[in-house]
């Protein structure tokens, strides 16, 4: 999947749920996509069967898009449950069909982004994996990675989404600029301008 359609993606979610402020609820955005959300504990008191299913599939989180049901694994860190519980957003909202490893790591990628989207903590400054693990609530491990992915891209420049996500949570900022039809034209992060084209 190509960075900008990732983050058109993470952009939708956060305007069609409100989510202004990070970490958000996981749960209630799966509610707003029409999931039920249980815990696996819950499962084992409905449906002996059903729990079993469920430690069959994973041991973090299983779901079925045609019920609309999400189950998750509460005995696992915080930190964990919220990454499993996007990664089984993801894989409704990016359409997957099928069991893939493409699959995967798109998902892996889509909960990642909308949990920390690159975009805020270039905005942000943040420069260390425990203190965007702290501040996004997500694990060292998932910091680190996308620590080493943001220093990987040396040349870092926002795409329309990713402009399109800074002006929507920061509606007040000066840093961002935009013409008469609200079209944002440039962003400033640190001392650098980006023009944003298109
Ligand atoms: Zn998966």
């Amino acid at each position: 999947m190509n960075p900008e359609k990732l983050h058109q993606k993470v952009w939708e979610v956060c305007t069609e749920c409100g989510i202004k402020d990070f970490p958000f609820d996981c749960i209630a955005v799966l509610k707003h996509y029409g999931f039920k959300v249980f815990t696996y504990e819950q499962a084992r008191y409905l449906r002996p069967e059903l729990y079993a299913l469920c430690r069959d599939m994973s041991d973090d989180a299983f779901s079925d898009k045609i019920l609309k049901v999400v189950f998750y694994n509460n005995k696992l860190c915080i930190q964990r449950i919220r990454f499993s519980l996007m990664h089984e957003l993801g894989h409704f909202l990016l359409g997957h069909e099928t069991e893939s490893r493409e699959n995967e790591s798109e998902a892996d990628a889509f909960a990642a982004n909308l949990l920390a989207p690159e975009a805020l903590i270039k905005y942000q400054n943040f420069h260390s994996a425990p203190s965007i693990s702290s501040y996004f609530d997500i694990s060292i491990a998932a910091a680190n990675h996308i620590m080493m992915r943001t220093r990987y891209r040396s040349f870092w420049y926002p795409d329309k989404y990713e402009a399109k996500l800074l002006a929507y949570l920061y509606p007040a900022s000066s840093k961002i600029q935009s013409d008469k039809s609200g079209m944002i034209t440039c962003i400033k992060i640190g001392s650098t301008h980006y023009l944003i084209n298109g």
